[in-house]
């Protein structure tokens, strides 16, 4: 069988990771990659494919099964998605979850008449974590879902950090609060503030005679990223900082916690938990994984005749994977 003939359009922390886990599917080729820079400035991880520039990709129209579009979902996405979804098979990584159902309309139009497939907003949140919480309402109807994340770096609380009067350098990370995922697996279903979910730290660097009491209580008091949750703040060497703190980590949970049985004079209820979890040592490397599978399901659903935008929730599991049905059924069934 021939391959998959895959290409990447932007090329940055996820563009990277779709390119090493293409590397890992045997079942697909790496056509190239396209970027808005000039190709000659632009350094890929493996230089065995070449880079073009995005304003010649409608030459390629032809060469290209899926595109998987890297850009992020602030400012690239929303502009580079209706476009490509014109031309090519495409899947992203949206993320600004409030505006997911406008995104899937401006996807749906372009590439219904363009009779090919947009699949949005794959990755793990928006994506394995959606169908966990599905499974979850789908499968308990009585219950709570509830989501964790971390940990995890989170850039723009990082940013803030190092905003603070005396701080030189610093990061942040999100942590899921222990005692809250306790209550939660226990089948209780609390109630649960903000401050009781999550807590923040803080690995921070001083600037040379700063006060460490009064750059901890700058941050910790700080209104919007941090006033709401228990905030600890550690105080560390640059050498620690550049050592320890630069990975891109994350993870998280979707605990649906939900009961079963009718409560009456002859029955009683049973408590189920259903959890699914992640512990990742680089967020872009597995969401760039998670893009790779769903760009097979992608070309396979629009050689089945499928069009328009699509999400995690329409792409039936067994097409994520090179193996045949037979093969499913038999293997992992
Ligand atoms: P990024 O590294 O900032 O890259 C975004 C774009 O910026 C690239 O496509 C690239 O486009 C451009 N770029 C990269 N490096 C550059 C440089 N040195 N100079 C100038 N431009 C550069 O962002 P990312 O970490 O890959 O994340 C992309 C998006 O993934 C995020 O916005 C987020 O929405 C999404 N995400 C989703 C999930 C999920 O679970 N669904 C999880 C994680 C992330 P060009 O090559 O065209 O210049």
């Amino acid at each position: 069988t021939t391959p998959i003939r895959v290409a990447i359009a932007g090329y940055g922390n996820l563009g990277r990771g779709a390119q090493a886990a293409i590397t890992h599917s045997p079942d697909m080729q790496l056509v190239g990659v396209f970027s808005r820079r000039d190709p000659a400035s632009v350094t890929l991880i493996d230089d065995s494919v070449p880079v073009y520039a995005i304003d010649d990709i409608e030459q390629y129209k032809d060469d290209i099964d899926v595109l998987i579009l890297c850009g992020g979902s602030r400012s690239d996405l929303p502009e580079q998605g209706p476009a490509l979804a014109s031309l090519f098979n495409i899947v992203d990584s949206f993320d600004t979850h409030a505006k997911i159902p406008e995104y899937f309309e401006a996807l749906d139009a372009p590439a219904t008449k363009a009779g090919k497939v947009a699949m949005l907003s794959v990755g793990w949140d928006p994506g394995l974590f959606s169908i966990n919480r599905l499974y979850g309402e789908a499968i308990l109807p009585v219950g709570e879902t509830y989501s964790f994340w971390g940990k995890g770096l989170s850039q723009g609380h990082s940013d803030a950090v190092r905003r603070v009067d005396g701080v030189k350098a610093g990061v942040q990370y999100t942590l899921p609060s222990e005692s809250a995922i306790a209550r939660v697996r226990s089948g209780e279903q609390p109630t649960l503030s903000t401050r009781e979910k999550h807590v923040r730290e803080c690995y921070v660097v001083l600037e040379d005679g700063a006060d460490a009491d009064t750059v901890r209580s700058a941050i910790v008091t700080m209104p919007d990223y941090f006033a709401d949750y228990d905030t600890t703040v550690h105080f560390i060497d640059e050498q620690t900082l550049a050592s320890e703190h630069n990975k891109m980590p994350h993870g998280g949970f979707v605990i649906r916690s939900g009961v079963s049985g009718i409560d009456n004079k002859q029955n009683e209820q049973n408590d189920q938990v259903l959890e699914f979890s992640l512990k990742l040592g680089s967020n872009p490397e597995f969401t760039a994984s998670v893009l790779v599978a769903y760009a097979r399901a992608a070309h396979k659903m629009n050689l089945a005749g499928e069009t328009g935008a699509k999400t995690v929730f329409d792409v039936a599991p067994g097409l994520l994977s090179p193996k045949t049905p037979a093969q499913l059924r038999k293997e992992l069934l």
